[in-house]
């Protein structure tokens, strides 16, 4: 490991350039904005030293448009190799789009790194200023900020707009708020002998306010809706077990204890497998259990994990509402009574619930890798 500790009040920033790039205007207009971050971020937030770091790895040929992710991952791996606190990944190149027509960046709070890209920020002259703009603007994202109509949180309408400008008051002290409880907070790299569970434990206790806000900022009950081939994958099997005797037979007579149980055990067996399955966690496999990595796999983890929760309870409201409609003589033939009431039918949508969650994990993995990250992993697409 070549993790350097640095003392509380200092803050890395790796600037990363990840192509190729030979030009000598460009790497002139690159390195200057790298200096010129500095300075800005030094004028603004002078409680804190900071340093940002110029790196450029040949990775990629400047042409072409590129993957954001494989760029996050490269400064996430960077990040950590390095010990820095924020990794931003400078490209000239163009960056695939998955929801807008045009991005010239995606943030990823979980992963405290950026990727930017400089195809539309114009040549020599205010290339450097324009890319210090939009690196505040994602910066602003890994802090946690929301857009504002001023500052550089406006979203920049038109690439050629952005300029170096101030946070306003109130956004300076949401970013002093968040850098000193991860100064304060950050765990010591003592870790190794720790047990895994507790480890992650006490990275969570550690920070699990901003944690928990991560979670939230993902919405993840949305993730059913965001994951079509899951969703799909869940509502097939629902279908046919709806309209299958045994189904109900095994749904009405389990017990509300072994619901109980039986859910539980389905998000959780459900939520590894994804987790594991998509690669999620090994985003950087040979680093070892430092306190960042632990918290952004926290941040997936909890994400699915509640993505799950939120797959379980539409897929009950689903069931139960079918269930209803179904004409109730024949279900209630199919489990040997005259009647089913709506605890019989409750019983049966969580049943249904379990199945298709395990259903949906399955349906998961088959999911394009991708979406999944990208889903979990952009802030937004700038
Ligand atoms: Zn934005």
């Amino acid at each position: 490991m070549h993790t350097k500790i640095h003392p509380a009040s200092h803050v890395q920033i790796g600037w990363v350039i990840a192509a190729d790039v030979r030009d000598p205007h460009i790497l002139q207009a690159y390195k200057v904005a790298s200096e010129r971050l500095q300075t800005t971020l030094t004028e603004q937030f002078p409680q804190f030293v900071w340093e940002v770091v110029y790196v450029h790895r040949h990775r990629y040929a400047p042409k072409g448009a590129l993957n954001p992710l494989p760029l996050l991952e490269l400064g996430t791996q960077e990040k950590i190799h390095n010990g820095w606190d924020y990794a931003l990944v400078v490209v000239p190149n163009d960056l695939e789009p998955r929801d807008r027509i045009l991005t010239i960046g995606v943030p990823s709070s979980a992963l405290e790194t950026a990727v930017l890209s400089s195809a539309h920020l114009g040549h020599a002259g205010q290339l450097a200023d324009r890319l210090v703009g939009l690196a505040l603007h994602l910066l602003g994202h890994l802090w946690g900020l929301e857009h504002e109509t001023e500052g550089p949180m406006h979203p920049p309408e038109n690439p050629t707009d952005l300029t170096i400008t101030q946070f306003p008051a109130p956004q300076k002290t949401i970013v002093i708020d968040r850098l000193e409880e991860v100064a304060d907070k950050r765990l010591e790299e003592q870790s190794q002998q720790w047990h895994w569970i507790i480890f992650q434990w006490r990275a969570f206790r550690a920070d699990s306010r901003s944690i928990l806000v991560d979670i939230l900022g993902y919405s993840p009950w949305l993730l059913p809706f965001q994951m079509g081939r899951l969703t799909a994958a869940t509502a097939v099997s629902l279908v046919f077990l709806l309209l299958a005797a045994e189904s109900w037979e095994i749904g009405v007579n389990i017990p509300p204890t072994g619901l109980l149980m039986g859910t539980i055990i389905a998000i959780l067996l459900a939520t590894f497998f994804i987790f594991t399955g998509q690669n999620l966690g090994q985003i950087s496999r040979e680093i070892g259990w430092r306190e960042q990595l632990s918290r952004t796999r926290i941040v997936v983890f909890g994400t699915l994990l509640l993505g799950m929760v939120a797959l379980w309870f539409v897929l009950f409201v689903v069931s139960f509402l079918v269930a209803s409609i179904l004409p109730n003589g024949i279900v209630a033939g199919w489990v040997g009574q005259n009647k089913l009431d709506s605890r019989l039918l409750i019983n049966h949508a969580a049943f249904m619930a379990i199945i298709g969650v395990l259903a949906g994990a399955l349906g998961g993995n088959l999911e394009d890798e991708d979406e999944i990250k990208a889903e979990l992993f952009y802030d937004e697409e700038t």
